[in-house]
């Protein structure tokens, strides 16, 4: 006899959507759902404590901070690179990133 399986093995978090939608697109949300409910670093406390609260907001259930980030994982590589382009530009000065509000001043 064969080895039995528990229920729902297959269709993990797709299970709701029954036989619709195709098996190929329900394995692509199986993968995103499972990172999105997995444990995260926290980029505060380094701890892996960091659940998601809704689209891009996560927290950290030990330091209690709340950041945003990407839809269903905290750091996206865009994401990264955005913070990475604004750090340069801000350590290059600020007369750099504002120039009008320098004239005013
Ligand atoms: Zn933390």
């Amino acid at each position: 006899m064969a080895k039995k399986h528990k229920k729902g093995w297959k269709t993990r978090s797709t299970g709701r959507f029954g036989p619709r939608y195709g098996l190929k697109i329900r394995r692509r949300v199986i993968a995103i759902e499972e990172q999105m409910r997995r444990w995260h670093r926290c980029p505060r406390c380094d701890r892996l404590s960091v659940r998601r609260v809704g689209t891009g907001i996560w927290k950290c259930l030990k330091c209690d901070l709340v950041f945003s980030g990407g839809a269903y994982v905290p750091h996206t590589p865009a994401g990264v690179i955005a913070t990475r382009t604004i750090k340069r530009l801000s350590e290059a000065g600020e007369s750099a990133v504002m120039p009008e509000e320098k004239e005013e001043a």
